[in-house]
């Protein structure tokens, strides 16, 4: 058996190592290592009798609980691929992963399926529908994030927990295979309709086993699951990371901020990573206190910009160090990310706080328009060649050919890197604003609106102009409790920026609208000006 083919082998790695040791805690609920290699193989006896294939795919549209961890593993040991899907997805946006992914089986809550996506899946190839009641597994139940009740089993679904106990075994010769795909991941429409990244097991071992031996952690960490399971960072830095160490693996369904601070108290993890948001949240909560974060060996952020000042409000407040990490869907989470014992340094030009740097057998470069390789310090956009770049798009050989040329990923990132090799990101580059054939990179501004007290989160965009082309707008939410004047703001941003950077309007919004995974919708906020 060779532990890193896949997650599946890793997994029974840790049964054999530690079979009662704790692998899920949810709530009051304890899983151990050899429950959940049981009951997991007893969804994947149950999909295999009803006929699933293998490299079918199976959908699956859960929260962060132990349902989404039976259900991953089950399919996988099924031979079949796994389409996480946000849960939180309206129904055109399922139908859309459901008939481009051609899905065989669907894995969803109880409510969901009543709700909207039994009817979602009737014009769609699914054709065995799983269901599961999040509350199950624990019995002490948060209001805050499961006010929901058990509904009556479906007549057209079989419940998720109940084939789970029902036991069997896995079908033979199912086991993963490194090159197969493990999901197809779609990313997550930040910047238009999803596409579905097709991620090896050996893509996730690789980034999995690299998180879990470089993080610093002691022997049996503790893992919180900040970021969301389905999300690529919570899929490979949470679970597959937590699995291959044979770790803890703490979920609590959803991000509530007072939730999170609870389960820090209780289980003391050592490592989680989520969205600089979700730090901002935390930091904001009335009750938080310094010991909350006491635990905590390494606290990491990826996925979208982390500011500056951020990174140093937390670190005075509460005491640990936020680790940036770069990653995308497309090379399986973290290409990039800042080692324990160092900081990432801060460009002294932009104020940019460099995103760490890239993996040992990962090949980071900085290209121009014309696909040649820039010097250190200049911009251009950022390529990545490593064990994680996927083979390409499901189905999709137009795009896959455009973004991995020669295997090689086009992050549509720009930013540069210095002598040392560390890695700073600018910006999208779609995200690029125009003001009278000015580049105006909405992060810098953000950067800069971040330093502001009364600031909690800002994004930046570009507002159609008659005179300049484009114009720069900011929208921003604010601190609890604080006040800020739209104009002061603009005139603060003035004094420390460029004259064509600062922008000219500021419109305060009670919330940034944001995805789940908690990166905050640039593009929403653009359509709401016209430019998209
Ligand atoms: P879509 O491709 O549909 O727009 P998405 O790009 O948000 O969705 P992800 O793969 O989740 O999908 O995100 C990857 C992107 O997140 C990167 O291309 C980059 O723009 C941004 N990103 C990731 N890490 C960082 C970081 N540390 N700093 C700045 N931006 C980051």
């Amino acid at each position: 058996l060779d532990p890193a083919d896949s997650l599946v082998h890793a997994l029974r790695g840790a049964v054999a190592e530690a079979p009662d040791r704790t692998f899920l805690a949810y709530f009051d609920a304890r899983l151990g290592y050899r429950e959940v290699d049981e009951l997991s193989d007893g969804v994947a006896a149950h999909l295999a009798a009803r006929g699933l294939e293998r490299g079918d795919r199976v959908a699956v549209l859960l929260q962060n609980s132990p349902h989404f961890v039976l259900a991953v593993l089950g399919a996988w040991k099924a031979g079949a691929t796994v389409v996480p899907v946000n849960p939180m997805y309206k129904s055109a946006e399922v139908a859309h992963v459901l008939r481009d992914g051609e899905v065989t089986a669907l894995i969803c809550s109880d409510r969901a399926w009543e709700a909207y996506l039994r009817e979602t899946a009737a014009g769609s190839p699914v054709r065995i529908a799983l269901t599961a009641c999040e509350r199950d597994f624990q019995t002490r139940d948060d209001p805050r994030v499961l006010a929901f009740e058990r509904l009556p089993q479906a007549p057209d679904a079989d419940d998720l927990v109940t084939v789970a106990r029902q036991g069997g075994r896995a079908p033979e010769g199912r086991l993963p295979r490194p090159d197969d795909i493990a999901l197809i991941s779609y990313t997550s429409g930040t910047s238009g309709t999803p596409k579905g990244a097709t991620n090896t097991h050996a893509n996730i071992m690789y980034n999995a086993e690299r998180q879990a031996t470089s993080l610093g952690l002691p022997a049996a960490p503790g893992y919180y699951a900040l970021a969301p399971l389905f999300h690529i960072t919570g899929m490979v830095c949470q679970f597959g990371a937590c699995l291959s160490s044979a770790g803890t693996l703490v979920l609590t369904y959803r991000f509530e901020p007072g939730v999170v601070l609870d389960a820090f108290a209780e289980h003391r993890p050592h490592y989680t990573v989520g969205p600089s948001t979700a730090y901002m949240a935390l930091a904001a909560h009335p009750d938080v206190r310094r010991e909350h974060f006491a635990s905590l060996v390494n606290l990491s952020s990826g996925g979208a910009p982390v500011p500056p000042a951020l990174v140093e409000t937390f670190r005075e407040r509460f005491g640990p160090y936020i680790r940036v990490g770069y990653g995308l869907t497309e090379c399986t989470g973290p290409c990039a990310c800042v080692p324990p014992g160092l900081e990432a340094p801060v460009d002294p030009v932009s104020g940019t706080l460099s995103v760490g740097l890239p993996g040992a057998d990962t090949v980071v470069r900085i290209l121009d328009e014309q696909g040649a390789e820039v010097p250190f310090g200049e911009q251009g956009e950022i390529v990545v060649r490593g064990p994680q770049v996927v083979p390409g798009y499901w189905r999709r050989p137009d795009a896959t050919a455009e973004t991995f040329p020669d295997g090689e990923l086009r992050t549509g990132d720009i930013g540069f890197m210095d002598e040392q090799g560390w890695l700073y990101v600018v910006d999208r580059k779609k995200d690029m604003i125009n003001a009278s054939g000015f580049k105006v990179w909405p992060r810098e501004v953000e950067d800069v609106l971040y330093t502001h007290p009364a600031v909690r989160e800002a994004a930046v965009v570009g507002v159609p102009d008659g005179y300049r082309g484009e114009t720069v707008k900011a929208y921003i939410s604010l601190r609890p409790g604080a006040e800020a004047d739209p104009d002061e703001l603009a005139v603060y941003c003035k004094e420390r920026l460029a004259a064509y950077k600062y922008p000219r309007q500021v419109e305060v919004l009670p919330d940034l609208p944001k995805t789940v995974s908690g990166k905050i919708l640039r593009r929403e906020l653009r359509s709401r000006t016209g430019r998209d």
